[in-house]
């Protein structure tokens, strides 16, 4: 059956899954966004993200929303700078020579919910798995199971479409953050250290990261590493109780840098996970995955977005093809190997960040960019 007669189901709306149904619906496929939120605003988004050329901005390009994009888009704010523990500044870049420009995620959702046609999201649809029933794919929906064509996960870390391909699933990355938000009018301390973009305080197996979003907003996280078990219960005390337990972690940091973690509105304590650097999974002609439900990684290769994107995109142009199973399969040879390359970054950015060797590897990795290493 040709795409244009099929109904493809997207389980997931998110970056990816809801540009996977704008490029699709524009080549007018019939498509249905399954989500697991009530509605667009039920919870915050997440901080900023950086469009790369290659990857996410081609694919907004391709979705004929680049204007959209850069109507909302910051390049103003693509600055890194690099404190050690004590406090010293050791590395400030402006950002000028990058193309990578930040959106708040909210405005990223946002500017795809609305290129969509009305309805094509049905939300409250946390769904439960996927089985396969003669030439269809059933989805199994709060309301029961629903029948489609092709069905793509695009439901992030956790899931439930990819157990249907694979038995692997994410593994914790060793490392757990505390998130904290920020709003410069009410405390300007945060955004005299953060300049205009990230910064990253460096120190023994520790680090405190401030991203400058949109709006006025700061978004704060401090990470360590830490056992899985001991990260999971963190996540289960107060918010409080989370605080002060990583403040007792940064106690020799200095005075500027932990006053941090005494500050802001707390937002949540995140233990990090990945997928297996390089997995594969069982081809079906009529289920697949992208983004981050296909290749979940920490997020120190910045490139998790820009893959879902990018991901969508290359799904988009496959699923027209004509020679079916042929396209799906190269398409899914694109995405693993692309992911295993950023998966590679994202691992050794990790470790570098979470060393015992303090902000020296993560000033020589900046110093070779700028060097064009
Ligand atoms: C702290 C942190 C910082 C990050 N920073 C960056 C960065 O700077 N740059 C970057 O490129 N990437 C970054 N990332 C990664 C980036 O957020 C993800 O890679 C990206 O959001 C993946 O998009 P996605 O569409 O695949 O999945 P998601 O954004 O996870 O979207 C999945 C969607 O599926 C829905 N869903 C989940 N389960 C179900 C279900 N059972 N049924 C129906 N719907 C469901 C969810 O509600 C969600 O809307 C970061 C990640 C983290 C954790």
């Amino acid at each position: 059956m040709q795409t244009m007669n099929r109904h493809i189901g997207i389980v997931g709306g998110g970056p990816g899954g809801l540009l996977l149904a704008r490029l699709l619906q524009r080549r007018g496929v019939k498509v249905t966004v399954l989500e697991r939120d009530s509605h667009a605003a039920e919870r915050p988004q997440g901080g900023s993200l950086d469009l790369h050329d290659e990857t996410g901005q081609k694919a907004m390009q391709a979705a004929g929303l680049e204007d959209a994009f850069m109507a909302c888009a910051r390049p103003e704010d693509q600055g890194d700078r690099l404190y050690d523990e004590t406090g010293r500044l050791i590395f400030d870049h402006d950002g000028h020579g990058m193309n990578r420009p930040e959106i708040d995620r909210g405005d990223l959702r946002r500017i795809l919910l609305e290129s969509l046609r009305p309805g094509t999201v049905r939300w409250s649809q946390r769904v439960r798995g996927v089985t396969v029933s003669g030439k269809k794919v059933s989805v199994l929906c709060p309301d029961g199971p629903e029948l489609y064509d092709v069905v793509i996960g695009a439901d992030g870390a956790w899931s439930r479409v990819r157990p249907f391909l694979t038995e692997i699933g994410p593994a914790y990355a060793g490392v757990v953050f505390l998130e904290l938000g920020f709003e410069e009018k009410r405390d300007p301390h945060p955004a005299t250290l953060v300049g205009r973009g990230k910064m990253f305080a460096v120190g023994d197996n520790r680090a405190l990261i401030l991203q400058r979003n949109g709006g006025g907003h700061i978004r704060f996280y401090a990470g360590m590493r830490m056992a899985e078990e001991a990260a999971l219960a963190l996540r289960e005390v107060s918010p409080k109780s989370a605080r002060a337990h990583m403040a007792q972690n940064f106690s020799s940091w200095s005075p500027d840098l932990r006053r941090l973690l005494a500050e802001g509105d707390f937002l949540g304590v995140r233990p990090l996970y990945a997928m297996p650097i390089g997995t594969k999974w069982r081809a079906h002609p009529a289920v697949m995955l992208l983004g981050d439900a296909a290749h979940l990684m920490s997020p120190f290769s910045g490139e998790g977005v820009n893959l879902a994107l990018a991901d969508a995109l290359d799904l988009a142009n496959a699923l027209m093809k004509e020679n079916g199973m042929t396209s799906l399969q190269d398409y899914e040879a694109v995405l693993i190997s692309r992911a295993e390359r950023a998966a590679m970054r994202a691992a050794s950015g990790l470790a570098k960040v979470f060393s015992s060797h303090g902000a020296a590897p993560v000033l020589a990795h900046y110093q070779e960019r700028l060097a064009g290493g």
